[in-house]
This record gives C-alpha cells, structure tokens and sequence, in this order.
C-alpha cells in the first residue's frame, strides 16, 4: 500500500468518535498511575473501558502483541509489555499508547506521565516532549508537507538538548492502524508529500533525554535507549482540514 487514503468528512467523524475513545481509556489510566500499581492492572483498566464503548483494543494480537496498551518506562522509548511483574515506583515516568478500533476505524494516541516526583530534566524532557507534538500540530495545514511537521518537532527537540528518535515514526491512520505517509521525527532528504485535506495522520514524537540510538529488548517489542537515559512519548490522531488541524484525539492533556 503505498497511497495515501483520504477520508470523508462522515469517515472523520467516526474516527473522531475512535479517538475520543482513546482519550478516554488515557485518562482513567492517568488517574490510575500510582506508585505500586503494576503495567498489566493498567493494561486491564483499559482493556475493559474500550471494550464497554463496543471498541476494541487495536494492539491487542498486532503481530502477536499480547496488551491492549504499551506501557515503557524510563529508558523503555515505546512498545513495553504490560507486567503485573512491572510496578511503577516513585520517580517513575510511563509513556501509555493506546489503540482502538471502533465501527472500522482506528483510534491511536499516547501520553507520557510522572509517577509522584520526577528529577527536574525528566520534567523537562516531558514538557518539550508534549510541546514538540504541538508544534507539530500547528503545522497540519493544507498545502504544507509532512517534512514540515518533522522539522517542527526535530528543531523543538533538539533546541532544547534533547534527540528524536529515528527507527521508529508516525504514521496515517484509518481503516488501518498504519497507513502512508510515514511521518518522521526528524528531516529526511527525500521528497515528502504534501498535506491535503482527508488525511489522517498520528503525529508521535518519540524523544530521548541523551543519544537517538535505541535498541530492542529480547522480548521481541520493548524498544529502550542505548545509553538507558529516560524517553517520552507523545501522540495525536490529527485530521487535515480546509480549516487546519482537527485533533481527533484531544482531551488527554492534564
Ligand atoms: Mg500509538
Ligand atoms: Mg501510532
């Protein structure tokens, strides 16, 4: 599949619904996110708040992935199995990414989140995390390119002595959880398609308080930092709109 699938306005509604979904499942996570609780109780939060909106966890069996949500902690950047081994500690930070499907459509957003209280650069990396995907946001305009979101988040980032992560990137979303066109955290050489109105992009900056390099765990899925420096993880379905971006998945900010 290689051509972007725009979406009608009926489409958007529906993946507005999706999204709203996954906004809501973030929430009553964040509200549970204390010291003690393990990933997998929150994983089951989830899970049963998805399935009582007659939605589906998305990630749930994706290539075998055994949770509803990715849960990573610290210097875990995305895909962490949720555990009931895993507790979350005081001084903790946890990215949740949440997928659903709902009547066909996909829904997909993530945030990242202190356990108590942080050392004052986690804070800090949290904060450009959440504000690069803004940034970013601002950029979904008719006309402009998906490099233009890239650059909005890897400038943000990298400003502020952070790095964006490059294996790992956003992605359209629709009728699939990963669609064309890829979007990058970070500029890349090649032509980059231009934004029109219909599409749907997830916008997830992924971003490492040290070094870009990351690498996967023997479990198969958990992707953590090279130099085990801590990662953050933003994401927003965003709609391209005549009137600019449509954030399908607004709500999860604190
Ligand atoms: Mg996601
Ligand atoms: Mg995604």
């Amino acid at each position: 599949m290689t051509a972007i699938l725009l979406k009608s306005p009926e489409e958007i509604e529906i993946m507005r619904e999706a999204n709203q979904i996954v906004a809501q499942a973030l929430a009553l996570v964040r509200k549970n996110i204390v010291q003690g609780i393990s990933t997998l109780q929150l994983d089951k939060l989830a899970e049963k708040f998805i399935r009582e909106q007659k939605a589906v966890p998305a990630f749930k069996g994706y290539r075998g992935f055994p949770g509803s949500l990715c849960v990573s902690i610290n210097e875990q950047v995305v895909h962490g199995i949720p555990s009931k081994k895993v507790k979350l500690r005081e001084g903790d930070i946890v990215s949740i990414d949440c997928g659903v499907k709902y009547k066909g459509y996909y829904g997909d957003a993530a945030i990242t989140v202190p356990v108590g209280t942080i050392d004052q650069d986690t804070e800090k990396l949290i904060a450009v995390t959440r504000e690069s995907l803004q940034k970013a946001i601002l950029q979904v305009q008719s006309g402009n390119k998906v490099t233009d979101i890239s650059t909005a988040v890897q400038e943000y980032v990298e400003k502020n002595g952070f790095s964006v992560v490059r294996q790992f990137v956003g992605h359209g979303i629709g009728q699939n959880l990963h669609e064309p066109p890829e979007i990058p955290n970070y500029v890349r050489k090649e032509r980059s398609p231009k934004l029109m109105p219909g599409m749907v992009l997830a916008i997830e900056p992924m971003v490492n308080a040290g070094t870009a390099d990351v690498r996967i765990l023997k479990d198969g899925w958990t992707v953590v930092t090279q130099d085990k420096k801590p990662s953050a993880h933003f994401e927003h379905s965003v709609a391209v709109t005549e009137n600019g971006p449509l954030v399908l998945s607004s709500g999860t900010e604190d």
